[in-house]
């Protein structure tokens, strides 16, 4: 049954009107074909529709934006490079919201390389700003799959993690100021550059990790880091699942915590990746029950963090921690084992049916949160394959299931629901959190209110009705019901 197209109310129509005319023709889309791709989330799990897409080129069009549909009480959605997993930069099914994209406003306003910060507008690619950082002898350590098309406002607004937490943690710590429009389209302009500034609320956190429930990012203050001239890189097999702990104290230790990245992978994901993705090459000959890729960063080019690395390895082999080691001789082997780690995702895609889950835990407790989630789901899905991988140096585990060889995949995501219940059950059992780094949006929502408390939600609501008392900002996403 097609759906019929939301009609607009006259309220609603002229104040689109108005919104096209300040936007002009290249700010504003509404032909299906264009729209299509941003109307589905990145795991094709929602489709929604909408009233049309605006696209500024400047924080003061952001502004003139909300503050019509703040007036005519028109639902804003805002989005990014809609690589978020979560959905929550897809509108609802209604038609009747609008969604905000804020791909044109791409420019980096300022580099300033003595005080290590860069001012960049939220459109800009992730990618692109790595790029840029280094063009100034300097790093933009925030790193992740989709970097090729997130942009830095999808991932201030997302909190995003990716590969180099353990040592520069999230994306909210790698901000120093930021540029806010309020829903009814004042604007904050918070972009400081002071790594010291006490006084008073530290306002900007309260809107990186929103997902677009409290404003819109349009430019951020970002800090930079001294460019690593050496990365020393070592694909390892371990001995068992308690020695990931240990190894990684011990490469935190050894290399002055410049540990940047510490990966865990099941030895049969890289297989799966050599089987299915073109271009991934298993480096071992035998398939081990666990590996981690770990990377060393050293400030200079004189092979002091490969020897760093190198003597590290040699004593956790000397004690039986590490029992394989394939260490790149070059850029290009380094890369591909890079590629190995991204291949391992699209791999158990061509697999079968999977149940995705975003987990952390202290990092203590990681070996102990798999074996109790494996335990879980095996008893209530004989033949299951867990397939859990991600970035262990932090605490956060991609803890994904497959279906057993012989389940239809429509009967095994039937229990899609059930399975995650259980996995969020051991992860909190544990301390830990049900969304490491992918955020709430809407397919976590109801979760929440499992784990957080009712002062917790209540300040999280007092929050949301303070900043946006219309309740249009990303209305359905991150904030359960009362
Ligand atoms: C292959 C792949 C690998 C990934 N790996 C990682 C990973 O390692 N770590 C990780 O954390 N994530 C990862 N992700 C998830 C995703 O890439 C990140 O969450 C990313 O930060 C989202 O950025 P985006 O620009 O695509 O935002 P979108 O998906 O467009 O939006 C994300 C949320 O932010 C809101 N939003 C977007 N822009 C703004 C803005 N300017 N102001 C206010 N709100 C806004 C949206 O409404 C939505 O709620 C991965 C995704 C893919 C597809």
């Amino acid at each position: 049954m097609t759906e019929m197209p939301y009609t607009p109310t006259d309220v609603e129509r002229d104040a689109l009107s108005r919104i096209r005319t300040c936007l002009g023709p290249k700010g504003w889309v509404d032909d299906a074909e264009t729209l299509t791709p941003w109307l589905i989330d990145s795991r094709r799990v929602y489709e929604g529709r909408c009233l049309g897409m605006a696209r500024p080129a400047n924080t003061q069009e952001v502004a003139e934006i909300l503050a019509i549909a703040y007036k005519a009480g028109l639902q804003i959605v805002p989005q990014g490079g809609n690589t978020g997993r979560v959905g929550g930069a897809t509108p609802d099914t209604t038609g009747r919201q609008l969604l905000l994209n804020l791909g044109r406003m791409n420019s980096v306003r300022d580099v300033d390389a003595a005080n290590y910060t860069m001012t960049v507008e939220a459109g800009c690619i992730l990618k692109d700003l790595q790029g840029v950082a280094e063009q100034a002898d300097r790093l933009f350590p925030l790193s992740l799959g989709a970097e090729g098309s997130c942009q830095i406002g999808g991932n201030l607004a997302s909190n995003a993690g990716g590969i180099n937490v353990v040592r520069y943690g999230n994306a909210r710590d790698l901000v120093l100021g930021l540029e806010v429009v309020l829903p009814d389209g004042r604007i904050w302009s918070g972009l400081r550059r002071l790594r010291k500034d006490n006084t008073g609320y530290d306002l900007k956190q309260i809107f990186l990790g929103s997902e677009g429930t409290l404003g819109i990012i349009t430019a951020a203050v970002l800090k930079l880091f001294p460019l690593p001239k050496e990365r020393a890189t070592a694909l390892v097999a371990i001995a068992d699942l308690d020695t990931a702990v240990t190894l990684l104290e011990r490469a935190r230790s050894a290399s002055g915590d410049a540990l940047m990245s510490f990966e865990l992978m099941p030895g049969f994901a890289l297989d799966w990746a050599e089987k299915y993705v073109e271009g991934a090459k298993q480096p071992f000959d035998t398939t081990y029950d666990w590996t981690i890729l770990m990377e060393i960063g050293g400030p200079r080019t004189d092979g002091a963090a490969r020897i760093a690395l190198e003597s590290l390895l040699e004593s956790a082999f000397e004690d039986g921690l590490v029992i394989d080691a394939v260490l790149p001789q070059s850029e290009d082997q380094r890369a591909q084992i890079w590629f190995l780690r991204e291949a391992i995702v699209e791999a158990q895609v061509r697999e079968g049916a999977q149940v995705k889950h975003d987990v952390s835990v202290p990092v203590s407790q990681v070996p102990r949160f798999i074996r109790e989630a494996n335990a879980a789901v095996e008893e209530m899905m004989p033949g299951i394959r867990p397939y859990p991988f991600g970035h262990v140096g932090d605490g956060n585990i991609h803890y994904n299931l497959s279906q057993p060889i012989d389940m239809p995949a429509r009967e095994f995501l039937g229990r899609y629901a059930e399975l995650q219940h259980r996995v969020h059950d051991v992860a909190l059992s544990l301390d830990g959190s049900i969304s490491a780094e992918h955020g709430i949006g809407r397919s976590k929502r109801d979760e929440l209110l499992r784990c957080k408390s009712a002062v917790e939600l209540d300040m999280m609501r007092s929050l949301k009705t303070l900043f946006d008392p219309k309740g249009l900002m990303n209305p359905g996403k991150t904030i359960p019901d009362a």
